[in-house]
């Protein structure tokens, strides 16, 4: 048995190098290895250890106190279980303990016992707890416990809408989640007192707009993730809501306690930077649109002066040959000859002048469709988030390339997406969303913009892609004028259509190239 029982030397090594204890016993409870950190914590060596009985090895009332475990692991059963263990500094400390069967062909040869210091280890983890900038919660979540065990049960494969369609049910989680403590950090972040905190239900920090990220914490908690991590907005004690990261690691199902500790780091600084930087990016936009749309609207004026003046000179000739008392026709009908000339020219000086509004110079490059998209939903999304709108990116996988000019088409995209959030503003919220697709199309690639707004009168499409036609206020009416302008360019068409469902859809088409080899990232699957 002895030879059954001998550490051999690399379990030594390893052994010793460990900061916890551990020994390994026979069937008669006589010690047959320690590793040296007994020394540290009993202030025996190892060779002083083995060979003791388990009564000598501690005092005989610890032995007494151990005897119910000894017996369960001599049945073969791993046994684990806090207890006080004697320190040499005379006094009892916390450990966690664990007995390890031995079995061999013949039973039970003996048991490996580990012990940890759950002080030395609670300190550790309390110095990482209060000393830091992140914000710490340890919650008791055992009053989630019930609801994540019956998402569990039914195997749903989407367990974050589930949670969401049963009204109410998230923030009954949330007030079931219970705080245990919490750092200084998080007292001051949340503006509480750390000392009269427990026992508070954690939906007092949850805003109802960020029950979609608490319900996402325990869907990963459900699908076994280990952890979770979002961006959020949570309030302060006093209602303040501030932007938060969130994270929380999760314990595994075989621990007893049901605690989680979550971490929160302030970003509402950087977020408000970046609010910022979008919104002077979105002036400087508009800045240029206008600038652009001025002078587009002078150089209009002047150059279109002199073809009108022709035609009403043209059309007061035409008049006068006919009020004649003998009207002259041939001369009235040359007149109105001119006057339809000019009038062309007019309307050809428009189409030109519309072509200006357009960037400069085209750049031909060969593009991804799908990170053409991106990169237009990039700059409009916050605009987009603010008004409400919900967007739905349905991208089509395995596209060819296009060649065009990438600035141009996200510039025709971009406008399609914020005509659509213009048109929904006077709709309740929650019912404003905004659907982005990609599809090949024979031998073009279509892109689609959806939304649920009121769609355009009697559904005619025919005005709404004419220069300086709109119905806003302050709208200018060269957005889908200079869309068309550009996708007519590239080989494409663009048409506006009312859907069936209600709202406006509008697509446009642009030729496809080759096989697209661009990196995998831009064949998002619908
Ligand atoms: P502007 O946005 O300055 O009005 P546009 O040329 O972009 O100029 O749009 C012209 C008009 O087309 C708009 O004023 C509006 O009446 C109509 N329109 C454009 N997009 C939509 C849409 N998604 N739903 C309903 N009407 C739309």
């Amino acid at each position: 048995m002895r030879a059954a029982l001998a550490a051999d030397s690399n379990l030594r090594k390893i052994a010793d190098a460990l900061p916890a204890l551990i020994a390994i016993f026979d069937a008669d409870h006589i010690c047959r290895f320690a590793n040296a950190h007994h020394l540290e914590w009993h202030g025996r060596s190892p060779d002083e250890l083995v060979g003791l009985h388990m009564r000598e090895f501690f005092a005989p009332e610890v032995y007494a106190h151990r005897l119910p475990y000894l017996e369960r692991v001599a049945k073969g059963e791993q046994v684990s279980f806090d207890a006080q263990m004697p320190h040499r500094d005379g006094m009892m400390r916390d450990a966690a303990i664990r007995y390890v069967p031995k079995m061999g062909p013949d039973g039970f040869l003996g048991f490996y016992v580990l012990a940890f210091d759950v002080a030395l280890h609670q300190h550790r983890f309390r110095g990482v707890f209060d000393g830091t900038a992140v914000a710490f919660w340890e919650l008791d979540f055992s009053g989630a416990k019930p609801v994540i065990l019956r998402l569990k049960a039914s195997d749903s494969a989407d367990p974050q809408a589930h949670l969401l369609a049963e009204p109410g049910l998230v923030r009954r989680v949330m007030d079931a989640t219970r705080i245990i403590d919490v750092n200084d950090k998080a007292a001051s972040m949340f503006g509480i007192d750390r000392n009269s905190v427990a026992g508070t239900p954690i939906g007092r920090f949850w805003p109802a707009e960020s029950e979609a990220a608490f319900a996402g914490s325990l869907a990963a908690a459900i699908a076994g993730q280990p952890t979770y991590e979002i961006e959020t907005v949570l309030q302060r004690a006093d209602g303040q809501a501030f932007d938060v990261l969130f994270t929380c690691a999760f314990p595994d199902d075989a621990g007893p306690k049901h605690h989680v500790t979550v971490g929160m780091v302030d970003i509402s600084e950087r977020v408000a930077k970046e609010q910022a930087l979008a919104k002077v990016q979105a002036d400087l936009a508009h800045a240029a649109r206008v600038s652009t749309l001025g002078e587009l609207t002078a150089s209009i004026a002047h150059e279109v002066n002199q073809p009108l003046a022709a035609v009403a000179a043209n059309g007061n000739a035409a008049l006068r040959w006919l009020n004649r008392a003998e009207p002259d026709l041939g001369e009235a009908k040359a007149a109105i000859a001119r006057l339809i000339e000019e009038a062309n020219r007019a309307s050809e000086i428009i189409a030109r002048t519309r072509a200006l509004a357009v960037k400069g110079e085209s750049v031909r490059e060969p593009l991804c469709p799908n990170l053409m998209i991106d990169d237009a939903v990039a700059m409009v999304r916050r605009q987009l988030d603010a008004q409400g709108v919900e967007l739905r990116l349905e991208l089509a996988s395995r596209l060819p390339e296009i060649v065009a000019d990438r600035i141009q088409l996200q510039q025709v995209t971009i406008n399609l997406m914020i005509n659509a959030a213009q048109a929904m503003a006077g709709q309740p919220e929650g019912t404003r969303r905004v659907t982005v697709r990609s599809r090949a199309d024979g031998a073009m690639v279509a892109f689609e913009v959806a939304d649920t707004g009121p769609g355009f009168p009697d559904c005619d499409s025919s005005k709404l892609f004419g220069a300086f036609y709109t119905t806003k206020e302050s709208g200018m009416g060269m957005g889908l004028s200079v869309a068309r302008t550009i996708v007519e360019a590239h080989g494409g068409t663009i048409e506006a259509n009312c859907q069936p469902e209600g709202g406006a859809i509008f697509r446009f088409t642009v030729p496809a190239g080759g096989p697209c080899d661009m990196p995998p990232t831009c064949h998002t699957d619908v």
